[in-house]
């Protein structure tokens, strides 16, 4: 097979290739890229440039990893895919051990699927089925933050911020949820014990209704890149159990030591009762995601009629995603991840904090291997990507926000 030019795919590309959040025919065309090592991008002109995005955050032990490869090569020679109806294989139940292993002890039960967003879903589904299964099938909505993002498809759009969540076109189709205002505190020294109120009050008045509390533990991500306070999520978690709603913790963006901690919920100490998982379960190699929860939900599920969570993708638990997935986490767990993610945070501040005094900047912030600079006004996206890769980074601002991770 001969390659095509770099030139050759931009004129398919722009032919006929439709990128996210874009235009068809897109005024500006995309960046090709024809290799990567570590964290390097290779571009079609022969630029090397470091991805500052970690392919939108998955990306945790860079590009053509020699222990992730071979991971892939040993399994495709066994099996590439297997259906999961009715069938079962090794790598799968490695990895469904390793998640129960690493999370916490509560979650019991592994559903795997295929994107972050498919996670998101099956999350929403546990949680409605589990209360239809308890005779409460009036508690169908859900109650979610401001400014989070849970995905693109129909029930993950109807949980993102209803303003900045990307999907408000769409407002009048999608099933309408509670939204509570958003915790501003960025840390427990901060704590203000009114931060709580607004999600108190609505569980007070609506919780016969609610089934479920989604949000982002600690980091809300693409619906503006916030931090704020464990202990925001200590008082969340006594309320849902106080008022009886599940509590789903989306881990997709912050799971496997983006924060500092493994899962972001180690900051608060908390468990849910059901977590999502994606994006760098596989070390961003290949496309899997995974739903955990506990045995309360999965038993009330399975033992009431239809006696089965009703859910099932064609390419759930692919042995090459779980495989990667495996030899991934073991690559995390075997060096001193803490510390090299310690030490990505001091770099951040080092480099970032002096942006906080100029006159553009609204604001500065760093957790774990998370820098943000918060512009005063939108940046002009492919004027400044223009301007990073000149500078040898490949970064993608979004609206006020330039960010890395
Ligand atoms: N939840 C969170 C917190 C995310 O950050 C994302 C993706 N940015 C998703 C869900 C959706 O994941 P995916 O893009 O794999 O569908």
């Amino acid at each position: 097979m001969t390659s095509l030019t770099p030139e050759q795919i931009s004129e398919i590309d722009r032919e006929h290739l439709w990128h996210p959040y874009q235009p068809m025919h897109g005024a500006v065309p995309p960046y090709v890229v024809s290799s990567a090592r570590g964290v390097y991008l290779k571009l079609g002109d022969g630029r090397e440039v470091i991805d500052g995005m970690a392919s939108w955050w998955c990306m945790i032990h860079g590009y053509n990893h020699p222990r992730l490869n071979q991971a892939l090569h040993e399994q495709i020679d066994k099996m590439a895919h297997v259906m999961f109806g009715g069938l079962t294989h090794e790598p799968a139940a490695r990895l469904a051990n390793k998640l129960v292993e690493l999370t916490p002890e509560a979650l019991q039960s592994v559903f795997f699927c295929d994107s972050g967003s498919v996670a998101v879903e099956v999350a929403i589904k546990m949680a409605l089925q589990y209360w239809i299964a308890l005779g409460e099938s009036g508690k169908s909505r859900l109650v979610t933050i401001r400014n989070g993002y849970h995905g693109d498809t129909f029930a993950t759009m109807a949980v993102c911020d209803p303003v900045n969540g990307m999907h408000h076109l769409f407002a009048d189709v999608l099933p309408k949820h509670h939204f509570v205002d958003a915790p501003t505190c960025p840390s427990d020294e901060e704590w203000d014990a009114s931060q709580i109120e607004p999600l108190r009050q609505t569980l007070e008045r609506h919780h016969q209704e609610i089934a479920a509390l989604i949000l982002e533990p600690i980091v809300q991500g693409a619906g503006g890149m916030r931090f704020y306070a464990p202990e925001y999520l200590r008082q969340a978690r006594a309320l849902c159990s106080e008022y009886g709603v599940l509590m789903i913790a989306d881990e997709i963006a912050t799971g496997f030591g983006r924060t500092g901690r493994l899962f972001a919920v180690e900051h608060a100490g908390i468990t849910p009762d059901i977590m999502c998982l994606g994006k760098s379960l596989t070390s961003g190699y290949m496309s899997l995601a995974a739903t955990l929860t506990t045995r309360r939900v999965s038993e009330a599920i399975s033992n009431n009629p239809p006696g089965a969570l009703m859910h099932g993708p064609t390419f759930m638990a692919n042995p090459l995603a779980c495989s990667v997935a495996i030899a991934g986490i073991e690559l995390l767990l075997s060096g001193n991840w803490q510390q090299r993610v310690a030490g990505i945070e001091q770099l951040l501040w080092q480099g970032l904090k002096g942006f906080a005094d100029h006159p553009a900047v609204a604001d500065v912030r760093v957790l774990g291997a998370i820098g943000v600079v918060e512009m005063r006004e939108p940046l002009d996206m492919a004027v400044t990507q223009k301007i990073l890769l000149d500078h040898g980074v490949w970064l993608r601002p979004f609206g006020r926000l330039l960010y890395t991770m």
